[in-house]
């Protein structure tokens, strides 16, 4: 048997890992357009405090997993899926190739969302949401370094990462700008008292935060960025703007091959499409109940239970465990439990 998975984060790993381990015998392929490794999304939020964290991020080299029976096609991307003939076709850089399989796991994860308003500006802004994104982001930083400017960054959203990465900028050094279209920080996640907590916090150590902010676009001028805020007159300019609107399930591949998709690629509660060979799990994934469970704990607890429903060792469906993220802001404790 050939399982195919494609995708290299906690989702697809963890899965392939466990397989693995439960299953000696069969044909594990995984394709990724990773070609670092497999890392830490979630230490990214501190991509900019720590100095060596290209390498440290990194938790598992791909030859790493190649010694423990993981086939892994590193910097392909996955283009399309034929479900009438069980196969996958991949650009491997140079040309395409196809790869056949018994039951195909998708782990595409997800992408950083971008407002459809801001499409049009798409050249004057960066996005947070990968290892290639920090690195993008970093040599950035450096650049205005080495020129004698000052590092001021606008960060457009001011959920939950928008907040991380305004703190660990932060703690680098940076002038930053959040520009939030809510009326509180991190609204989704913190009770209003905490939101109103962790804008004394963030004013104290002089991020800029500006709540109520309608922002329309931008506009490049002089080597800066100024961002344009509806019904203000007084448009600030950045030497670079981040985008951090929330993430989208990356469903296109799904969706071109004719499985159903909501927010997410569909999934029964036992993480299979609607196509019987084909399962997902991870931020792509949407469950009957309608949540995507973007988080790293209930994703790797689908991971190992996918492994093992996979290998006929368990016919409960899955159910999500208990957990409790908080956000990795420096120095700040919020006093009340998170929303999530
Ligand atoms: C900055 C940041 C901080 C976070 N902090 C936390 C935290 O503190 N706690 C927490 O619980 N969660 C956190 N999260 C969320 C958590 O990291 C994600 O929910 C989780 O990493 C998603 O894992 P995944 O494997 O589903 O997807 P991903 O990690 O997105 O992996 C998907 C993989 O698929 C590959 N891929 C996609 N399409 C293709 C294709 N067509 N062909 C080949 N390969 C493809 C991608 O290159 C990628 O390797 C954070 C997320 C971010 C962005």
């Amino acid at each position: 048997m050939r399982i195919v998975i494609i995708g290299s984060g906690i989702a697809g790993i963890t899965f392939a890992e466990k397989f693995r381990a439960l299953n000696l015998a069969a044909e594990i392929i995984l394709l990724t357009k990773e070609t670092d490794g497999y890392y830490s999304r979630p230490i990214l939020s501190h991509g900019f405090s720590k100095q060596d964290i290209e390498k440290t991020i990194i938790m598992k080299t791909f030859a790493q997993l190649e010694q423990n029976g993981i086939h892994i096609n590193a910097g392909v991307e996955v283009i399309t899926i034929d479900r009438e003939q069980q196969s996958v076709s991949f650009n491997n850089g140079s040309g395409i190739e196809k790869l056949d399989y018994d039951q195909l796991v998708l782990a595409q994860g997800s992408a950083a969302f971008i407002p459809p308003p801001f499409l049009a500006f798409r050249k004057q802004f960066y996005v947070f949401n990968s290892l290639t994104d920090l690195k993008v982001l970093r040599k950035l930083r450096q650049s205005f370094i080495d020129q004698g400017k000052s590092t001021d960054w606008a960060i457009i959203g001011g959920g939950l990462i928008g907040c991380e990465l305004a703190s660990d900028l932060n703690a680098a050094g940076d002038q930053v700008t959040v520009y939030h279209a809510m009326d509180r920080l991190m609204e989704r996640q913190l009770v209003a008292e905490d939101s109103a907590l962790l804008l004394n916090h963030f004013e104290a150590l002089g991020v800029d935060i500006r709540l109520d902010q309608a922002v329309q676009g931008f506009e490049q001028q002089a080597g800066k960025t100024k961002v344009l805020v509806a019904n203000t007159s007084e448009n600030s300019d950045h030497h670079a703007v981040i985008i951090s609107c929330g993430f989208k399930p990356r469903t296109d591949l799904a969706q071109d091959s004719g499985l159903a998709t909501g927010r997410g690629i569909t999934v029964n509660d036992f993480l299979q499409t609607s196509d019987e060979n084909i399962y997902a799990l991870g931020d792509v994934a949407q469950l009957p109940n309608e949540n995507i469970y973007a988080f790293i704990m209930p994703i790797r607890s689908q991971a190992l239970w996918l492994a093992a429903h996979l290998n006929g060792d368990n016919t409960e469906p899955w159910s999500p465990p208990i957990f409790k993220p908080k956000a990795k802001i420096h120095g700040f404790t919020a006093e009340h439990a998170y929303i999530f």
